[in-house]
């Protein structure tokens, strides 16, 4: 589905020509003529980048960034006047990704649009492909696994039971559960093959296998990945 914009802007000429402009370029345009309608809009469908005008009736275009950022990492591009403080746009406090000083040029704000969207794309890519935890990495897409920079051979069992408990950090996974994930519903083994593997994986990723502090045992429960 084509990406969705929401748009946040009180100049109802300036709304209409952008709404028109960026749905020319193939995006879903919602457009809020105040805070309060950003907001709102907020609540529903999450757009994937927000365009955000600075001075806005209502609630001011700094409240309602700093209210999407309580609960989003939407990118947010702000229009702003000539004499606003860049600073404060783009930093920890409000935490917008790029701004447009007004009046500025129609294509300019595309070639923003785009590079900050293809940069999420990519980084949502990359937290899929590597996980890394303090010396250990995982290459999730060539399921290859390296401790300090050096290879690890593991076997395709150990390899899908580090990747089940990487993918969730912090989540215990009872014996049980991981014999039927990684197992499968018709294994009838013991669940001590489940503490067999971890054994072998933790002599193969931890510094200190007896003193684990990758694939952390919780007593009475089960095996869980630390959480960074
Ligand atoms: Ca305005």
């Amino acid at each position: 589905m084509n990406e969705k914009i929401l748009l946040v802007e009180d100049e109802k000429t300036l709304a209409k020509a952008l709404k028109f402009n960026l749905e020319k370029e193939g995006f879903r345009v919602e457009v809020a003529f105040d805070g309060e309608e950003a907001l709102n809009a907020m609540s529903g469908e999450e757009p994937d980048l927000v365009i955000l005008d600075l001075m806005l009736p209502k609630i001011d275009g700094y409240e309602v960034c700093r209210s999407i950022r309580r609960s989003s990492d939407v990118p947010i591009i702000m229009l702003t006047a000539r004499d606003e403080d860049i600073d404060k746009i783009l930093g920890l406090e409000l935490g917008a990704d790029d701004y447009m000083t007004k009046p500025f040029n129609t294509r300019e704000l595309l070639a923003r649009i785009k590079a900050i969207l293809r940069r999420t794309v990519q980084q949502a890519a990359a937290v899929r492909s590597f996980i890394k935890v303090g010396d250990l990495q995982i290459d999730v897409i060539k399921r290859k696994v390296t401790v300090k920079g050096r290879e690890v051979a593991l076997t395709s069992r150990e390899y899908n039971l580090l990747s089940l408990l990487a993918s969730n950090p912090g989540k215990v996974y009872s014996r049980e559960e991981l014999l039927e994930e990684i197992w499968g519903d018709d294994y009838s083994g013991d669940v001590r093959t489940v503490d067999v593997h971890i054994r072998h994986l933790r002599e193969k990723i931890e510094e200190f296998p007896a003193e684990p502090n990758i694939i952390l045992t919780v007593w009475g429960a089960g095996y869980k990945f630390r959480e960074e």
